[in-house]
């Protein structure tokens, strides 16, 4: 075996390259992006990038000459048209690459909003890439209106960094409540609670019945009113990129199947990162985060090298939003039960989810330590007593 190729150069595609080469891989890496920019991280995107407190360079995950120095084969706004497993080739344009491994780390693309509801509108913007951002970027002007679709993480801190810079911000929910999808309904009351401290309209339950543009966008909601807004975000989850893999025949289901090496069903390819759907305790999920692209994705480079280790996440996410850092350890499926922990000060608090007396992750809000404590116990596999948890008095780090 001597030419790992790897198909998206995002956060999990540069992870596994530098792990190859971390871990001895003397043969050649391919690594190749369809943007045309060096690898870089997202989060900022919808954060610091979007105030303009980040420069680009910033956002590189590692500089030019990284790739050089380690012999990495770097192929930048190159789109894989297609792959071919039964002769271990990937086509770009009139152009075949033969390999011998094959690791699939194609991120995932925003769900747009249906053309026939406006989406396709001048005006309207996903937060995916770093072209989307600069795209619109020059929206960005105190006074302005803008109408956030979407009240998920990407969009409630969308409208953070609108309202800090001085926008009208309305955010539209279809859903009863905001961030229904991820977390429990204490976690929504505390950042629908925070975004009215700062003058963010959050319309919850409220369906989006069309835009039209004349000078401004006109926002028709499903209640019958209507507003006006200069330009619209849009962030109402993604779709994994699965549909290469899944015309070359690997199986595919909302995501790229692997197994607990990172395998899918064809044993020389491999994939990792927001395209993979992976097995957690009984079921096959996807995580959109930073930390699990980089943990699979290095999990899966040491696998290609032989090692045959399952990869067990451990699921790390965060956001930002005005001045509060939201840290969740965990993931909360089929949870039954939420204890409030009381923070230091009035904006500090943590949210600790059980299934019965199972401890099963926290979301801490400008509680580092709790995330911290909480997140070592997840991993420890222990449950402090609903109780010891909502007495900040307690000391939880004695149960480790
Ligand atoms: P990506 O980083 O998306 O990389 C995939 C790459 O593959 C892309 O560059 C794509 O162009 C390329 N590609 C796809 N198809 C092809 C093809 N056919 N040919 C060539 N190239 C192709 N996570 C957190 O943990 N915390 C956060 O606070 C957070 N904030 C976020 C904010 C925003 C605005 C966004 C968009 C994401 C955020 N995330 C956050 C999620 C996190 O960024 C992703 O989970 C992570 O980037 C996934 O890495 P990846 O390598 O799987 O995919």
């Amino acid at each position: 075996m001597n030419h790992i190729a790897i198909l998206g150069a995002g956060q999990a595609g540069s992870s596994l390259a530098a792990k190859l080469r971390g871990l001895g891989f003397g043969g050649r890496i391919t690594l190749i992006g369809e943007e045309d920019t060096l690898p870089y991280q997202r989060p900022p995107l919808s954060k610091k990038y979007l105030m303009k407190e980040m420069t680009l360079e910033q956002l590189h995950l590692r500089p030019e000459r990284f790739y050089a120095d380690n012999d990495i084969s770097l192929h930048l706004g190159r789109k894989v048209d297609a792959i071919d497993p039964a002769m271990r080739q990937i086509r770009f344009g009139e152009e075949l690459l033969s390999y011998d491994q094959l690791a699939l780390t194609t991120g995932a693309t925003p769900r747009a909003l249906p053309a026939a509801l406006g989406g396709d509108l001048p005006g309207v913007y996903v937060v995916r890439n770093l072209a989307d951002v600069d795209r619109m970027a020059p929206e960005f002007e105190a006074g302005r209106r803008v109408l956030v679709v979407g009240g998920g993480y990407i969009g409630l801190e969308a409208a953070a960094v609108a309202a800090k810079l001085g926008l009208k911000v309305t955010l539209i929910e279809a859903a009863p409540r905001i961030l229904q999808r991820v977390a429990a309904p204490e976690t929504s009351d505390y950042f629908r609670g925070l975004h009215a401290g700062n003058g963010v309209e959050i319309l919850e339950g409220a369906g989006l019945a069309g835009l039209s543009r004349g000078e401004a966008i006109t926002v028709a909601l499903s209640d019958g009113s209507r507003r006006e807004v200069d330009f619209v975000i849009v962030g109402i989850g993604v779709a994994a990129n699965d549909g290469l893999a899944a015309a070359a025949g690997i199986a595919c289901d909302g995501g790229i199947l692997v197994d607990a090496h990172g395998r899918t069903s064809d044993a020389a390819i491999w994939a990792a990162g927001d395209c993979a759907r992976l097995p957690y305790r009984g079921q096959m999920i996807r995580l959109e985060s930073v930390q699990n692209a980089i943990d699979q994705a290095e999990a899966v480079a040491a696998n290609m090298l032989g090692a045959e280790a399952d990869y067990v996440p451990k699921p790390w996410f965060w956001s930002d939003q005005y001045d509060v850092k939201l840290q969740i350890a965990g993931l909360n499926m089929a949870f039954d039960r939420v204890v409030t922990r009381p923070g230091a000060s009035e904006k500090a608090r943590s949210h600790w989810y059980y299934r019965g007396d199972t401890l099963l992750a926290v979301d801490a809000m400008n509680e580092p330590r709790s995330y911290m404590v909480g997140k070592r116990l997840i991993e420890a596999g222990r449950s402090p007593l609903p109780e010891q948890v909502a007495d900040s008095a307690f000391d939880l780090k004695s149960l480790i």
